[in-house]
């Protein structure tokens, strides 16, 4: 465990992005809209062998958790899902359109929300739906979320019937305390049951996300669910921080604040799950993932090899990235797309027979290089001096000489070593990944009227 004091810790404790994308969205324009997406398509449609990865996002809830970041929406009405499931049906056929024919697809993820509340129906005509669209890869990374407290031994048989290889399954902490204030009471009992349902149907790829900084999380809570969950032995586990923004989500003012570790005790409970995982023979994967060691994700961190976008840290990723539903997010022909976020406007749009998109950006030739040198040091924790972008043709040094300079005092903070071709991020600095990130971000401090971010711990 890094010993540091609290001083340390506050001076670079500083709200900055989590960098799923640079520029990060609340640069978008909202002036980027349908005519400039379907543009972004048509340069797709001319690149027809180029495979792609696939996000769905499926919104629905059962109910609404406290801590909850995520685009959700409660119901209770089957008829709700079936009637989503239609408009996204068509927007992937007016999408599929512009893009045109059957495109290859090698990643294909179902976000949430909870995809598993859809029925088995549901999801069958999901499924089908996607694979009239595209020729999924046999070796893809076709995953879905799971929330286990509404997941059954037949539900995930018939997940993995359908094609799925990989899950994640929503734990957040075992203690009974913590569930209770984050509002999501899950019977450890039931966890181990579906976590052992989902191995025994062989799926790839089995992981868990936890959550640290939650109300009611102590050392010696976090320490049981730690020791719990290296007992289920799950294949990569995300340890995402506790991001408390009330202010931009209303249903994080239930949380009740004085139960909540404050930002030393929470950086102490991330320390303890690092030195946790790794005796047990995982590898720190990127900012807040871990893989067993002879994981594929864990030697491609070590040859530096690793990816990350919108649907988490990859090895196998296409150059571009199309999502489907309310709120998601493509990348695509160097521009982002954001759909609406609000439900009737997403499902309005689509029956005006408009692309839902609310936002956008096209990225110029010095995003696309700092996108490539943040995206490489926070998946690869290295800054080549080399790592260039074809347009470019020169090294980082000649290109960004500015923020080259600026990192110098993370170097002497000991966030950085010098070697003679590169940067290296090390352990002290793995912590303040983002902060060293900010100094290549180019948007940083410009006006933005969209929700900022939360802190580095
Ligand atoms: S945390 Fe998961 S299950 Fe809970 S409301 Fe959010 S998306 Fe739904």
């Amino acid at each position: 465990m890094i010993a540091i004091s609290n001083d340390f810790l506050d001076r670079y404790n500083r709200a900055g992005p989590r960098y799923t994308s640079y520029p990060t969205v609340p640069y978008w324009d909202n002036a980027f809209g349908e005519a400039e997406y379907r543009q972004a398509l048509q340069t797709l449609s001319q690149r027809n062998d180029d495979a792609l990865s696939v996000y769905v996002h499926l919104p629905f809830c059962a109910q609404r958790c406290h801590y909850c970041g995520c685009n959700a929406t409660v119901t209770t009405h089957e008829s709700v899902v079936d009637a989503y499931l239609d408009r996204v049906e068509r927007e992937i056929d007016i999408v599929m359109d512009v893009v045109g024919g059957t495109r290859h697809a090698v990643q294909l993820h179902w976000g949430g929300g909870t995809p598993n509340f859809l029925t088995n129906a549901q999801m069958q005509r999901m499924y089908g739906i996607l694979e009239r669209h595209f020729t999924i890869d046999p070796r893809a990374e076709v995953a879905i979320e799971i929330d286990p407290r509404i997941a059954s031994r037949e539900q995930i048989q018939f997940i993995r019937s359908l094609g799925f290889n990989r899950v994640s399954l929503g734990i957040q902490d075992f203690d009974v305390m913590v569930q209770e204030a984050i509002g999501r009471i899950q019977p450890e009992a039931l966890t181990r049951e579906i976590y052992n349902t989902c191995r025994e149907c062989g799926f790839d790829s089995v992981n868990v996300d936890l959550v640290y900084g939650l109300p009611g999380q102590t050392r010696v809570t976090f320490e049981r669910t730690l020791h719990n969950i290296i007992e289920l032995s799950p294949d990569r586990i995300a340890c995402f921080s506790y991001a408390h923004l009330p202010n931009a989500r209303a249903n994080q003012r239930r949380v009740d604040v004085t139960f909540m570790p404050d930002h030393y005790e929470k950086f102490h409970l991330f320390q303890m799950a690092i030195d946790g995982f790794i005796n047990a023979g995982y590898d720190w994967i990127g900012m807040d993932h871990f893989a067993r060691h002879d994981d594929e994700m864990a030697v491609a961190a070590r040859e530096c090899r690793l990816h990350r976008n919108f649907m988490g840290y990859t090895i196998r990723p296409a150059t571009d990235q199309i999502a489907f539903g309310m709120s998601s997010i493509g990348d695509m022909a160097h521009c982002f797309v954001q759909n609406d976020a609000k439900l009737g406007n997403y499902q309005k749009a689509i029956d005006e027979g408009r692309l839902p998109i609310v936002r956008g950006m096209r990225l110029s030739d010095d995003d696309m290089l700092r996108r490539r040198v943040i995206t490489h040091m926070m998946c690869n924790l290295e800054l080549p001096y080399n790592l260039t972008i074809a347009d470019f043709g020169a090294s980082v040094p000649e290109l960004l000489p500015d923020e080259l300079e600026r990192v110098q005092p993370y170097i002497e903070e000991g966030f950085l070593d010098v070697e003679p071709d590169r940067l290296v991020v090390t352990t002290l600095g793995r912590f303040f990944i983002r902060n060293v990130c900010m100094e290549f971000d180019a948007y940083l401090g410009q006006q933005t009227d969209r929700p900022l971010f939360s802190k580095t711990i």
